[in-house]
């Protein structure tokens, strides 16, 4: 279970399939990942090893794009099917989802989301989080994020990209790792240091309820208020 975020000057895809294979070490059952190609949100998920996802998206080349999300899967919640695999996402497909840890409270919530008219294609915890990032989504991100992590109980490694926001990517942890990764050609998510040595040594650690905010030349943190943060950056001189 891992999960990794590109945006920058580079193909996404390829970046992302990397990152993930330097966490195949935490464990997974199926894999998955989300580019935006500046039109739609592309997403491509598979069974299995890594390998048959990165066949599957010749090796990324299928996928093009400078932000994208990915995630290996260790199931806690639905059995490990390509239904199951992350990324989720809402129905129109304008909001996408990869999340690792487990949403406690998620059976309460998909009652609501369902009497509220939302349609469920998965037996995942973290469905209902597309779904009510979707519910809360009124053009800005942050408020929707805001609002999300006040409703959910449980751990969450989350990144999120919204279709109205192609230059922007969006993470928030609460008792699941994940650190941001500060680079030249671009900025990235992971939930572990490996994931992304090969592009930058810039590396700064979310805590709990801290959301990151990451643009192709710039970072920014926010509180579960929507208040902003100052965050210090530390530099790995250790190698995985
Ligand atoms: N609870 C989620 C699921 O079962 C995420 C599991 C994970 O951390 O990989 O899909």
């Amino acid at each position: 279970c891992g999960i990794v975020g590109y945006i920058g000057r580079q193909q996404a895809a390829p970046i992302l399939l990397d990152g993930l294979s330097k966490l195949e070490y935490r464990g997974y059952d199926s894999a998955g990942i989300a580019v935006y190609d500046g039109t739609q949100v592309n997403i491509k998920k598979a069974v299995g090893k890594l390998k048959v996802l990165s066949e599957l998206t010749h090796d990324g080349a299928m996928m093009p794009g400078e932000i994208g999300i990915g995630h290996t899967r260790w199931a806690t919640h639905g059995t490990p099917t390509k239904e199951n695999a992350h990324p989720h996402y809402n129905k129109e497909q304008t909001i996408a989802v990869v999340h690792n840890g487990i949403i406690e409270n998620y059976l309460k919530l998909r009652n609501k989301l369902e009497s509220k008219g939302y349609e469920f294609v998965s037996e995942t915890d973290t469905e209902t989080v597309a779904h009510l990032l979707d519910y809360y989504y009124d053009g800005d991100p942050i408020e929707a994020i805001t609002k999300v992590i006040h409703r959910v109980e449980g751990s969450y490694a989350l990144g999120i990209v919204f279709l109205e926001h192609p230059d922007v990517l969006y993470a928030v942890r609460k008792d699941s790792p994940l650190i941001v990764g500060q680079g030249k050609d671009g900025n990235l998510i992971a939930s572990d240091v490996p994931a992304v040595l090969k592009y930058t040594r810039e590396v700064c650690y979310i805590q709990n309820n801290e959301i990151a905010v990451l643009k192709k030349d710039a970072i920014e943190f926010f509180g579960i208020d929507s208040e902003p943060l100052e965050k210090e950056f530390s530099h790995i001189d250790w190698d995985a």
